[in-house]
C-alpha cells in the first residue's frame, strides 16, 4: 500500500447541471479509493467553461455529495478564482517555445481529419509553423486559440492540443493539470470518457513541474442507462434530487451504485457509507478502475 500520508485523491465536477448516477458512482469510487488508503480527498469545481455553467449547480453538487456521505478536506477550490495561475502556466509554456496561435475553425479541423492520413480528433499541425507576418495578418481579422506542441511520439495519437481557447477561456487540459499539481494530487480517479486527456495532462505536468512525484490515473467505467446508452447530464439521466423526491434514501442509492459496479460480493438493497467503507476492499476497487495510464 502506498505511503498513506501522501495520498491525495480528488473529485473535480463541472457545475453544468445535476450529477447523474454515473457521476455519483465515479465520485464514490474516487472517495473510497482515497479514504481506504487513509488519504485526503479534495473537491474542485471546474467552473471555467462559463457558457456551460448552470447557476446553482455547484451548490447542488456539493449537497448531493454530502447527502451521499462523502466528505472532503479543506475548502472547495473554484477554478474561476484561479485564472492567475493558469495565466502563469501559459507564460511558462510560451517561454519554453512550445505554444503557438492557431486560427483553424472547427470546420478546418474536420476537413483535415477527413483528408488522407488525417485522423479524427488529432490536430494535424496546420498552424504550427506560421511565420510572424502570417500570424500578424491573420490576427487582424480572427481571434486565435493557443495550442501546445507535442513531441513527435505523441503527434499521431494526440496532436497539438488547445491550452487557451479562441474565446480566451483557459482550456480544460491546462487548468486541470495546473490544479492537480498545485493541490498535490496523487490519485486521479475519473470517468473513462477522459482517458484520452490523460497523456496530454501527463505531458503538460512534466513540462510545468518536471520534478513532481508519481500520479496514478485511474479511469472508472461509464455507467449505462436502461437502454444501454451512456448517461449524460443533457439527456436528463436520473439525478440524486429526483431519487430523493421519489422517496429514495442515500443508503439505497449507495447500494445501487455499489451493486452496479460490483465492488462487494453480493448485490445489496441498502448500505450506510460507514458500513460500505468497512466492507469494501481497495484491491477490488482498483480492479474495476482498470483503465490505468
Ligand atoms: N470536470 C471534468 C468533468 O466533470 C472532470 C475533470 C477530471 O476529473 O479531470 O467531466
Amino acid at each position: 500500500m502506498p505511503n498513506s500520508s501522501k495520498v491525495v485523491g480528488r473529485y473535480a465536477p463541472s457545475p453544468t447541471g445535476d450529477l447523474h448516477f454515473g457521476n455519483l458512482r465515479t465520485a464514490l469510487l474516487a472517495w473510497l479509493h482515497a479514504r481506504l488508503q487513509g488519504g485526503q480527498f479534495i473537491v474542485r469545481m471546474e467552473d471555467l467553461d462559463l457558457p456551460r455553467v448552470v447557476a446553482g449547480s455547484a451548490d447542488q453538487i456539493l449537497r448531493d455529495l454530502e447527502w451521499l456521505g462523502l466528505d472532503w478536506d479543506g475548502p472547495i477550490v473554484y477554478q474561476s478564482e484561479r485564472t492567475d495561475f493558469y495565466q502563469r502556466a501559459l507564460l511558462n509554456l510560451d517561454a519554453l517555445g512550445l505554444s503557438y496561435p492557431c486560427f483553424c475553425s472547427r470546420k478546418d479541423i474536420q476537413a483535415a481529419a477527413s483528408a488522407p492520413h488525417g485522423k479524427v480528433g488529432v490536430y494535424p499541425g496546420t498552424c504550427r509553423s506560421l511565420s510572424v507576418s502570417e500570424i500578424a495578418m491573420r490576427a487582424s481579422n480572427k481571434s486565435s486559440a493557443t495550442r501546445l506542441k507535442v513531441p513527435p511520439k505523441m503527434e499521431a495519437s494526440c496532436g497539438d492540443f488547445v491550452i487557451l481557447r479562441s474565446d480566451s477561456l483557459f482550456a480544460y487540459q491546462l487548468a486541470v493539470t495546473v490544479d492537480d499539481l498545485d493541490q498535490g494530487v496523487t490519485e486521479v480517479v475519473r470517468g473513462a470518457d477522459l482517458i484520452d486527456s490523460t497523456p496530454k495532462q501527463v505531458y503538460l505536468a512534466e513540462l510545468l513541474q518536471p520534478k513532481r512525484g508519481r500520479v496514478n490515473y485511474l479511469h472508472a467505467p461509464l455507467m449505462l442507462d436502461d437502454q444501454g446508452r451512456r448517461m449524460s447530464k443533457r439527456d436528463g439521466s436520473i439525478s440524486a434530487e429526483e431519487w430523493r423526491r421519489s422517496g429514495g434514501s442515500s443508503e439505497q442509492l449507495l447500494a445501487h451504485l455499489v451493486t452496479t459496479i460490483g465492488i462487494l460480493e453480493e448485490p445489496l438493497k441498502c448500505i450506510a457509507i460507514e458500513e460500505l467503507i468497512e466492507q469494501v476492499d481497495i484491491k477490488r476497487i482498483a480492479d474495476k478502475l482498470s483503465l490505468r495510464y
